[in-house]
């Protein structure tokens, strides 16, 4: 159902938090086209530049988008070369985020492709990045976090490698570890060792799981076994629901109790393509996941990869309510969800609880 323009205003004005972006996933299309033509002219090592017409394709989502991870693959392999590329990339994410008055974004960034593909070192690329977090703080209010996320495409070792990276140049915007590209073939329980390590190294924790349709055990491997703070995704534990599965329920009591939160994104590729038209909205996971709050799971809708995707910190949220049938009540939950999942200091959070609330709160008795 078509929101109403005064609820569209309010969701914009909401204080919010990001907790599933990914830095690559976020960048302007101009950022992209400029690092294209560089690259063409340059005759970096492919000596052939990503056509305008193909970076316009990836900008341009259909009903049925092809998958970012062809952007993001073009983008370590031929047209990030320097730290400085990295700062440009986030500080004008922060500053798009404030815009949707994000206060605080944690973003995913894979290392072993920076590293690999880009050739800029870890620390170097690391520098770019805080001073970027840094800059963005200083100019527009947000606090930004690094999460280095595991290339599950990449080999064990490589994680392990990139772990080593983190931890041997600790910093305290990097806060705590993820994992993402495809799911397909690479369960959670290849990177075991690497969670673990970070884990006791202090490092909170987060994975992507039951995404791209794999089966809901991944997530409770990523529970159980890779012992995970977040879930990223998380959509097919609906299916061990559906079954009746008394494992997956009890996976899904284990969630509840340990507070784990599921960021959830209502423009993920995979539902846009798997589903007709017509009954993408109806059969989607996410509309599903209102009955786990029965048992007491809480979501947090997130952009993922926002210019990528052709969506905004705010149409995220309104998608939720427009799509997938979530209402005004269940914003104030996200909105606590979400500072509850950060991954922030306890002062921070009950302060930030206490000023967001209270803005929400103004903001829907003022117009509602
Ligand atoms: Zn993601």
């Amino acid at each position: 159902m078509p929101l109403s323009q005064h609820l569209i205003d309010a969701i914009h004005a909401m204080p919010k938090v990001e907790l599933h972006c990914h830095l690559l996933g976020s960048l302007r299309k101009e950022t992209f086209l400029h690092f294209a033509k560089r690259a063409a002219k340059a005759e970096f090592r492919t000596a052939q530049g990503i056509s305008e017409e193909e970076v316009a394709a990836f900008y341009t989502r259909g009903e049925k988008p092809v998958g970012v991870l062809k952007a993001l693959r073009a983008l370590d392999a031929e047209l990030i070369r320097e730290p400085s590329d990295l700062h440009r990339i986030a500080y004008e994410y922060l500053r798009d985020a404030a815009a949707h008055q994000v206060r605080y974004a944690e973003v995913f960034w894979n290392p072993t492709g920076t590293a690999r593909d880009s050739g800029i070192a870890y620390p170097a690329a690391l520098d770019a990045l805080c001073t970027a977090f840094a800059d963005a703080e200083n100019d527009c209010g947000v606090v930004g976090r690094l999460i280095p996320a595991i290339d599950r495409e990449a080999s064990p070792a490589a994680a392990q490698e990139m772990l080593g990276w983190v931890l041997a140049h600790r910093r305290p915007e990097v806060i705590g570890i993820g994992m993402d590209y495809r799911e397909v073939d690479r369960p959670p329980e290849f990177f075991t060792q690497t969670y673990l390590d970070a884990k006791h190294a202090g490092l909170k924790t987060t994975c992507h799981a039951g995404e791209f349709g794999m089966p809901w055990v991944n997530v409770r491997t990523a529970v159980d076994v890779l012992q995970v703070d977040r879930i990223d995704h998380g959509y097919t534990v609906v299916d061990g629901v559906k079954q009746g599965d008394p494992g997956c329920i009890d996976l899904l009591k284990r969630c509840r109790d340990k507070g784990i939160v599921f960021t959830v994104v209502p423009t993920n590729s995979y539902y846009l393509r798997t589903s007709s038209k017509e009954r993408w909205a109806l059969d989607h996971p996410i509309r599903q996941m209102q009955a786990l709050a029965d048992i007491g799971i809480a979501i947090h809708p997130n952009t993922d990869d926002p210019t990528l995707h052709h969506v905004t910190p705010s149409q995220a949220w309104a998608m939720m309510l427009e799509h997938f049938g979530y209402g005004v009540a269940d914003m104030r939950h996200w909105l606590v969800n979400g500072l509850n999942a950060a991954w922030i200091d306890e002062g921070t959070r009950r302060k930030w609880l206490n000023e967001d609330l209270a803005v929400f709160d103004g903001l829907v008795t003022a117009r509602h």
